[in-house]
Order: structure tokens, then C-alpha cells, then sequence
């Protein structure tokens, strides 16, 4: 409808502008065309994606959203662009007080760094304000603009309205929404839009949707590929009655605005592109690339299902902060997700760092994405095993100040103590490390044997009393902790031969049924008695971090009555 065109057939003749202005009176305004000039281009070298990420601030922050802004930064990092942190904080409910922190707060520990946006102090922050609530100005601006070029229009129709539309296209099997014949307030003449206002009825503004949900059009995701998208016929919100506008609408105006290039966001919103490709057409604006992430899923028995916030714990991040998950881990085990050619890149580059790594968002999974905690802890085992002690122990130390236990705490104080477990857990040889350490929880648990002196042992001797006796009392007897390794050994062959082992690990191959074990069985007896269990790191070395005392109070304490 060409501007300026007298609407309504009623008595009072109106234009569109004076409508506009009886519908959003507000005097500070400014000519919506004056933010193409205040929000310019960004001059960036071509290619160069700004990508953003908009949570709502609702301080829940998971595994699909560190994916997805993984996907943001690598797609605006490999290419020289900007990424951005904008708050969609539009729904004034779901608001929780310091989720905007948490955010920053929780990627910024997986080492995601916005380049600009909310709280960022960035230079380059000329594209905000980046809270919507900041930002109502400029759409109510744009609302108005709409009203005026008759392509938005104010509806009053009320809960049980909208109730008595529902229940009718239910009735009739049609389509839910409000559009059509269905839309009531679409033709409203001026004169009844006004005797609304006067009433102060409440109102929303819609868009008056030109679409026919019939016609399809082929739509390239950069993600999903061609997929077919129907023309919107929905005359969608876009002003709520207290004024703020709606998802929908924000999207359209500020990703024109911030100069988005590439929207990355799940595929729930998929159903919602027909609705932001003709808000961006109404607007007048150049929509944005747009690739929409698969879901994250697990295998749950023989099926995959999507990660799900009450059944699985692993979906918020908060869950591999108390863990102890190194970050670097959960980043490049979520860049062989992303893309799949990443691990073999990794393979053939094992000492490049993962963000040289050259990431492109047309290759990451069109369907269901397979998160594997297994694999994951693979990563996380071979990530450690290439740090220093030192390092480790740096990681170790602060996890424990953050969510460990008192007694975490205590242990993590005695750093000279720790670095001597490190060494034996993860050995000496800086080329060949073992790989037995996966986090700060799993961690505490491999080494607990260290500061629990209550465990009992006994549960776990594959030998007869007297033997495991007499092990323990000849070893005991002899324990000298300034024995190198091989001093030391040479004891344990002493007390083995004494209850019955064979001393030598030939002689017990050349006739096994002549002795009760073998001299590894007969130091296994040992390290249940010291360890709780007949599989531990060096023996010898456990006992000098043990010092004598506790050794031989262990070696007691594991005697059977
Ligand atoms: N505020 C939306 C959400 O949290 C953002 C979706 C988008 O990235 O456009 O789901």
C-alpha cells in the first residue's frame, strides 16, 4: 500500500501517519531511517563474518549453547570478523539476576572471548546498546514506521478472544494462528482503532502478513543446505502490550543493525525463518545468512535421543566446571563434533593449536549431533597426559579451591606432596606421559589412597592368612625408607621368599605349583595392605610420599587376625 493512502471507510478519515502516531505516541522517536547512518556498514575485508551470540538471560547455560557459540567465534575468528554478545532480555519472566555474568563468566572459562558486546568495554561497541531492553526506541520506531506504511496494524482482541479463534480452527481442522479471516482486528477502521485507544483498551501490534502459506520457496541454511520454506501468513506479534517487542522482531532489526552476516542458532527456529524472511523483506533490510545447528543427542540404550535438562547432567556446563574438565579438552572434543574433519587434522598436528584449525560452518552435522562423554574423557586423559606436572597441578589446585571438598582443599595446600603424586601418576618421561588422569573428581578418587588411612584392606587378599602375615611382618621388619627402588625390591623378595613366593619370576615359571604365588603377587599383598588395592603406581614411591610412619601403620593395619 503506497504511503500516505487514506485508510478506512469509517467517519473519521485519517491518514496513516496521524493513525501511527494515535497508535505509538511516544515524542522521542527519532526518522527510523537515521539508523542506517548511526549504525553504518562495518567496513570489514570481505568474507569476514560478524556472528553473535543473544542468550536470554535466564543463568542457564549449557552444552548446546557453548557449541553453538564455538561455531559463532571459529566462524567470525577464521575469517577476520567480529563476534558479539547481545542480551535478549525481552521477556522481563524468565530474567534471573546475574545471568548476563554467568554467561561471560562460564565461556570466557572455556576461553571464548566476545570481541564486542554486553559488558565487553569494547572499542569497537558502536552497534549497541546489545541489551534489547536498551534498545525499545528503535523498534518502536520501526513498528511505527510499519503502521504507517500499512503493513502493521494494533490488535485488541483478548485472551478469550484469541481462545474463541482457536477453538474454531480447531473445530474446522485449520490451521492455528491468527491470519486470514481469523485476524479480527486487521481491518479495524480508524475510527474503531481510536475508540479503542480512547477506552485504553490494551493492544498488541502485528505485522499484516502479505504472505500465502501455500507458496514455497527454496531457502539455502548454510548448514541443512536447500531446504523448502512456506511464505509466512501469520500476522505475528510484534510489539507485546507493555510495549517490547518480540523475539521475531528484535531479531530482524538488530541483526540488521549489529550488521550480523551469519545468524547461527538451533533448529527450533527453523519453523520460525518464514516469519524473520518477511520481516527483513518488510523492513526493507538484507536478511542475513542463516545456518541453524542440529540438536546434541545421546545414545540411550540402542536409540539416540536429544540431551535432555532433567535426565542429563552433562548438558549444563556447570557440570564439567565441578567435574574438573580441563576447558581445552571440552573445546576440541566439541571442534571434532563441529567438524568432522577436525580429529584427523589434530591427529596429523598434534602440538598445533586447535584454532589453527580451519573451521567452516557448511561442514558441521545437518542432523543430530552424537555427544560422546566417553570420548570426551579420552580427550580429556590425553590433553593432561601432554602437560606439565607443574601445569597440571596449577588446574588441579584452583578446581579444588572452586569445588572441592575441605579435605580437596587441605591436600591441594601441600603443593611439594602433590607433585610428587603427579610424578608417579603420570610418570617421569616428559615424551610419554600415562594417561590416567580425566578430571579433578576422578582425580581425588584415583589418589584418595593417599589421604584416607580408614580404608580396609583385608576384603582383599587372594592368599592365606599366614602367608599374607608373614608378608607383611618379614617386609615390615625390614622397610628402610631411604631405599632406592631396587633396594627395596630386593626386600620384597626377602619377606616373599619367607611366606612361601617365589622370590624369582623364573622360578615361579618354572614351577608354579611349588610356591603359593608369584613375587608380583606377593608385592600385591603389599600394596593391598598400603593401597587398598593390588593395582597401584609404583609401590616404593607411594610408600615415600607416605613417609614411614604411615607405612608401617598401613602394613599393621593390614595384617589378619
Ligand atoms: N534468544 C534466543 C535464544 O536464546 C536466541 C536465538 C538466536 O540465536 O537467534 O534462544
Amino acid at each position: 500500500m503506497p504511503e500516505g493512502i487514506l485508510y478506512g471507510t469509517g467517519d473519521i478519515i485519517m491518514d496513516l501517519k496521524e493513525l501511527a502516531k494515535k497508535i505509538i505516541p511516544d515524542t522521542d522517536l527519532i526518522d527510523p531511517d537515521k539508523y542506517e547512518d548511526q549504525y553504518p556498514e562495518r567496513g570489514l575485508p570481505k568474507g569476514a563474518e560478524v556472528t553473535r551470540l543473544a542468550p536470554s538471560p535466564t543463568g542457564f547455560i549449557h552444552l548446546g549453547n557453548l557449541y553453538s557459540a564455538l561455531a559463532d567465534e571459529r566462524a567470525a575468528h577464521v575469517s577476520g570478523g567480529i563476534f558479539y554478545l547481545r542480551i535478549e532480555d525481552t521477556d522481563a519472566k524468565r530474567k534471573v539476576d546475574g545471568a548476563v555474568e554467568s554467561v561471560i563468566n562460564s565461556l570466557r572459562y572455556f576461553g571464548l572471548k566476545f570481541d564486542e558486546g554486553a559488558e565487553t568495554q569494547s572499542r569497537t561497541n558502536f552497534y549497541g546498546p546489545y541489551y534489547q531492553r536498551k534498545r525499545v526506541k528503535i523498534y518502536r520506531a520501526f513498528a511505527k514506521k510499519l503502521i504507517e506504511e500499512g503493513r502493521a496494524y494494533p490488535c485488541f482482541c483478548t485472551e478469550e478472544d484469541l481462545g474463541e479463534i482457536r477453538a474454531l480452527q480447531t473445530e474446522r481442522k485449520e490451521t492455528p494462528g491468527y491470519y486470514g479471516e481469523y485476524a479480527r482486528c486487521r481491518n479495524l477502521t480508524p475510527e474503531e482503532i481510536c475508540a479503542n485507544i480512547d477506552a485504553g483498551k490494551p493492544y498488541v501490534i502485528r505485522l499484516k502478513s502479505m504472505g500465502d502459506s501455500n507458496v514455497k520457496h527454496t531457502f539455502k541454511d548454510v548448514i541443512k543446505g536447500e531446504i523448502t520454506v512456506p511464505e509466512n501468513s501469520q500476522d505475528i506479534v510484534i510489539l507485546k502490550s507493555d510495549g517490547i517487542p518480540t523475539y521475531h522482531f528484535a531479531h530482524a532489526i538488530d541483526d540488521h543493525f549489529m550488521r550480523t552476516t551469519l545468524v547461527i542458532r538451533g533448529e527450533e527456529w527453523l519453523s520460525s525463518l518464514p516469519i524473520h524472511l518477511e520481516l527483513f523483506s518488510v523492513l526493507g533490510f538484507k536478511p542475513p545468512r542463516y545456518a541453524h545447528t542440529s540438536s546434541l543427542m545421546k545414545m540411550d540404550g540402542e536409540s539416540k535421543r536429544k540431551l535432555s535438562k532433567r535426565k542429563d547432567p552433562e548438558l549444563s556446563l556447570e557440570y564439567y566446571r565441578s567435574e574438573g574438565y580441563l576447558p581445552v579438552a571440552v573445546m576440541k572434543y566439541l571442534m571434532t563434533i563441529l567438524n568432522s574433519g577436525f580429529e584427523e587434522w589434530y591427529r596429523k598436528n598434534p602440538d598445533a593449536d586447535w584454532r589453527d584449525y580451519n573451521f567452516k560452518v557448511e561442514k558441521m552435522g545437518k542432523s543430530g549431533i552424537l555427544f560422546d562423554l566417553d570420548k570426551l574423557k579420552d580427550i580429556s586423559r590425553d590433553e593432561i597426559s601432554r602437560m606439565d606436572p607443574e601445569d597440571v597441578y596449577g588446574f588441579l589446585a584452583e578446581w579444588a579451591r572452586d569445588y572441592g571438598t575441605e579435605a580437596d582443599k587441605a591436600h591441594f595446600k601441600d603443593k611439594d606432596c602433590m607433585l610428587q603424586i603427579l610424578n608417579l601418576i603420570m610418570g617421569t618421561s616428559s615424551k610419554k606421559r600415562r594417561k590416567d588422569i580425566e578430571t579433578g573428581l576422578q582425580f581425588t578418587q584415583l589418589t584418595s589412597y593417599f589421604f584416607d588411612d580408614t580404608y580396609n584392606p583385608e576384603l582383599h587378599y587372594a592368599f592365606p592368612d599366614e602367608a599374607v602375615n608373614t608378608m607383611i611382618q618379614t617386609f615390615a621388619g625390614l622397610y628402610d625408607i631411604n631405599d632406592d627402588n631396587s633396594a627395596w625390591f630386593a626386600k620384597v623378595k626377602v619377606a616373599a621368599k619367607a611366606a612361601g613366593f617365589a622370590a624369582e619370576a623364573s622360578e615361579y615359571k618354572a614351577s608354579p605349583e611349588s610356591f603359593i604365588g608369584s613375587v608380583s603377587d606377593a608385592a600385591g599383598v603389599l600394596r593391598t595392605a598400603i593401597t587398598g588395592s593390588p593395582n597401584s603406581p609404583d609401590l616404593c614411591t607411594i610408600m615415600k610420599i607416605l613417609g614411614t610412619e604411615r607405612s608401617l601403620k598401613r602394613l599393621a593395619a593390614g595384617l589378619r587376625k
